[in-house]
């Protein structure tokens, strides 16, 4: 070996023990040996060179070793930390959706494996949760008053533009039954409460038949602000505003919704289908029955529908019936 090529290896067996001195340092085990000035015999140099032991100007290794602080007294364990937890579908649901019952949740969380990227959407009793979910899922523990400032004097889609008052849910708010409308009318837009015109007027009849005052539900709307002319929201007029009637829903837990007429129906279940075909059958939202059945504005333009109506209210009325007392308070 010339004066040369011994100089190199020199070289290299400094880098490797820079190298190990770092790695060291940062808690690697398994280096013993492997020394400032130990040259290796040619078949273990390393071939082709690594990161790690990228060559570094002498003048450059100085200083990273001058700046360097002390090596940490006890060396670190490289154990992984364990991996999150995460609740599962069928043994935990997640928090946010059962307020009022958290002494029946398991304790024992079972382990998942931390999920790589691209960030996967967080696993629940009723099926993925997506960051666009969350939205509509809103804090663990907030009030109708928290979202009514969230609400604001909302300009967040153009239906502001024409309203005169915004149109919150109404009712009360430990219900088992709640109605979910499309949106506003002129009479609702002036006054600034929901089903207040000749809709809600029949709106009425169809909760007292019964056997319930418009006291003990809940009736809220898809949209909060009236459309020009009564229009049907747009989806991202219905869109924008959704989230915030989702998050009274997730607060009051209601045994059952009563979706009335196609609008309301599309944006609580994920559906294609036509108020015609799924009116009369229990779907679900999240857990929650939802029975879809004809908009009592449509029944003031086709009264022979009522026929239709009442047998969905009959068998909301039965479940309500068969589950009292069910459900905590
Ligand atoms: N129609 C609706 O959908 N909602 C109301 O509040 C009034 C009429």
């Amino acid at each position: 070996m010339d004066e040369k090529a011994q100089e190199i290896l020199k070289s290299l067996a400094e880098d490797v023990a820079e190298a190990a001195s770092y790695l060291r340092e940062l808690g690697v085990e398994g280096l013993e040996g492997v020394s400032s000035f130990e040259v290796a015999p040619r078949a273990e140099l390393p071939t082709k060179r690594t990161r790690a032991a990228a060559p570094v100007p002498p003048a450059l290794r100085r200083n990273a070793t001058a700046e360097r602080p002390p090596p940490p007294p006890p060396p670190i364990r490289r154990t992984l930390p364990p991996p999150p937890t995460r609740p599962s579908h069928a043994e935990e649901p997640p928090d946010i959706l059962y307020q009022s019952d958290h002494s029946a949740m398991p304790t024992k969380r079972p382990v998942r494996a931390p999920s790589p990227d691209p960030p996967a959407p967080r696993e629940t009793l009723f099926g993925d949760i997506t960051p666009k979910d969350e939205l509509s899922l809103g804090h663990p523990g907030e009030t109708f008053e928290d979202i009514r400032e969230d609400i604001g004097e909302c300009v967040r889609c153009p239906l502001h533009q024409g309203r005169t008052k915004i149109v919150h849910t109404e009712g009360n708010q430990k219900a088992r039954l709640m109605f979910v409308g499309e949106a506003p009318g002129a009479d609702e837009d002036a006054s600034g409460r929901p089903f207040v015109g000749r809709a809600g007027q029949l709106l009425n009849k169809i909760i007292e038949a019964i056997g319930l005052k418009r006291e003990d539900v809940l009736i809220g709307n898809v949209n909060r602000c009236r459309p020009p002319a009564n229009r049907t929201p747009t989806t991202e007029e219905a869109r924008t505003c959704k989230p915030f009637l989702l998050r009274e829903i997730n607060i009051v837990r209601p045994d059952v919704i009563v979706v009335l007429g196609n609008t309301a129906m599309k944006n609580l279940l994920d559906t294609k289908e036509g108020i015609t075909r799924l009116r009369g059958e229990f779907q679900d939202y999240r857990g929650i029955k939802v029975m879809p059945t004809f908009h009592p504005a449509y029944l003031l333009r086709d009264p022979s529908k009522k026929r239709e109506v009442w047998a969905d209210m009959k068998k909301v009325r039965d479940y309500l019936g068969e589950t009292k007392g069910k459900k905590a308070d």
